[in-house]
């Protein structure tokens, strides 16, 4: 199988939030997940569950021989070891890490396990922005939209470049 490009949404809330972000980058790259470009780190407000502290959010893109869902067996691996407790109660609740798989090349597909590109993409400032910063004239892979339109949507999302 040949390189795919994958695009990466990395986010911490608890501990040493930089230090978690350069952890995951690491823990990809050894991984034969390639980190080829990294947009700025951001600061931002949380969305879902309002009482936990701001995030770090960045977007990382990719190359990689892994399958989809092998790569999301290996962001779940990463999450795990980096030593984030996943928690029914505390769903969207603060993390240590979390690594979502935003876009996948250009597949579109539905699964209980994975959903690509991921769900909440055009609605999430925090994962638009730094997409867009890495590639400006990027398209909903189903759509054909160019997902710089839903920006204005969410513009009252508070972030803020570090
Ligand atoms: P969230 O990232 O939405 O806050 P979690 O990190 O707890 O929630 O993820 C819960 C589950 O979401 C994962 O175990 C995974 O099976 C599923 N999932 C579905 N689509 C994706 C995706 N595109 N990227 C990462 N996880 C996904
Ligand atoms: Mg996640």
């Amino acid at each position: 199988m040949s390189e795919k490009r994958v695009f990466l949404a990395l986010g911490s809330n608890l501990g040493n939030r930089e230090q978690n972000l350069e952890n995951a980058i690491s823990a990809l790259e050894r991984e034969h997940v390639r980190v080829v470009k990294r947009s700025s780190v951001y600061e931002t407000e949380p969305q879902d569950v309002a009482d936990q502290p701001w995030f770090l959010n960045m977007v990382a893109e990719c190359e990689t021989r892994c399958f989809p869902l092998q790569l999301l067996a290996v962001l779940l691996r990463i999450e795990r070891d980096l030593g984030r407790i996943r928690s029914n109660a505390k769903r969207r609740g603060p993390r240590v890490i979390d690594l979502d798989i935003v876009l996948y090349g250009n597949v579109v597909m539905d699964t209980p396990q994975l959903t690509v590109p991921h769900p909440r993409l055009t609605e999430r400032r925090f994962v638009l922005e730094p997409l867009l910063e890495i590639e400006p004239d990027l398209k909903h892979p189903e759509t054909k939209e160019p997902l710089s339109r839903f920006l204005r949507a969410v513009s009252s999302q508070k972030i803020r470049k570090r």
